[in-house]
């Protein structure tokens, strides 16, 4: 039995440098089905960003536009920058049964889950130590020293966080991770909000028995 169904709004959360974006890759790569969220930001472009795909930096004003306009699903300060979740994709992917990604921090996340609790799954990754985090965030070189210094002091209020998640995961291993977000999305798309021809099957199905 074929239902068609709904797509399924994957958040990922963590503390910066814990893993998100570099799951978030390994998972497009084998799964067609699910793409990144791409939210505006009016921080500025990391070297290896490419605007349109990782993100659409945009100035202050146009951001405060976006947001007065209603252009935006849900929208937070963090690190000091502006972050928002344009609207117009995610209803338009979940009514064509495709999955969406969204990397959002804390706030942006209690936020969607005050429109859309049902279509959501949330995931909070930990880092396995904060020597290891620290350590990766120096790897990524994508950030000054203070940037990184910032992100370091944040991540213990992000982690305060981790109970308002449906899972929390320690990456560790990022083969192993990426393998635990693959499960929660294969169990994430079976739910039944997912379903929405369910009703009419449960009353054919009763229909069924009354002719009897
Ligand atoms: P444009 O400069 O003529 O393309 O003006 P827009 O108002 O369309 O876009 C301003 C910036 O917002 C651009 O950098 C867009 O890439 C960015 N942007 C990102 N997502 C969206 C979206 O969903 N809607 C709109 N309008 N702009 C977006
Ligand atoms: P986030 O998107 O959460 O800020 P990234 O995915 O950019 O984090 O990861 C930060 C850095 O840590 C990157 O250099 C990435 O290659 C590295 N990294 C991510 N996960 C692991 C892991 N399990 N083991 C070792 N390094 C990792
Ligand atoms: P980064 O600058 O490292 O890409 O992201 C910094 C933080 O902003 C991360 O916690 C990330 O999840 C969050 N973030 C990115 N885009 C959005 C968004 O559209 N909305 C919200 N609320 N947070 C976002």
């Amino acid at each position: 039995m074929e239902f068609t169904r709904r797509g399924v709004m994957l958040v990922l959360a963590s503390p910066s440098g814990a893993g998100k974006s570099s799951i978030s890759r390994a998972l497009f790569e084998d799964d067609p089905n699910i793409a990144l969220s791409v939210s505006v930001t009016t921080r500025a472009r990391r070297t290896d960003e490419i605007d349109g795909k990782h993100y659409h930096f945009i100035d202050v004003p146009t951001f405060k536009k976006m947001r007065e306009d209603g252009e935006l699903l849900e929208s937070a300060e963090v690190h000091g920058n502006f972050y928002g979740t344009p609207r117009s994709r995610v209803e338009e992917r979940l009514s064509a049964g495709r999955d969406i990604l969204f990397d959002i921090d804390f706030q942006g996340t209690l936020q969607l889950y005050e429109k859309c609790r049902s279509d959501m799954v949330t995931i909070f990754i930990l880092p396995p130590s904060i020597k290891e985090l620290r350590k990766r965030l120096e790897r990524r070189a994508q950030d000054s020293a203070g940037t990184i210094e910032k992100r370091l002091k944040n991540a213990r209020i992000e982690m305060e966080h981790y109970g308002e998640y449906d899972y929390v995961l320690v990456n560790e291993d990022l083969e192993d991770s990426t393998s635990r977000v693959r499960t929660i999305l294969a169990a994430a798309r079976l739910a039944r909000p997912r379903f929405i021809q369910l009703d009419k099957f449960v009353k054919d199905l009763q229909d069924q028995i009354d002719s009897l």
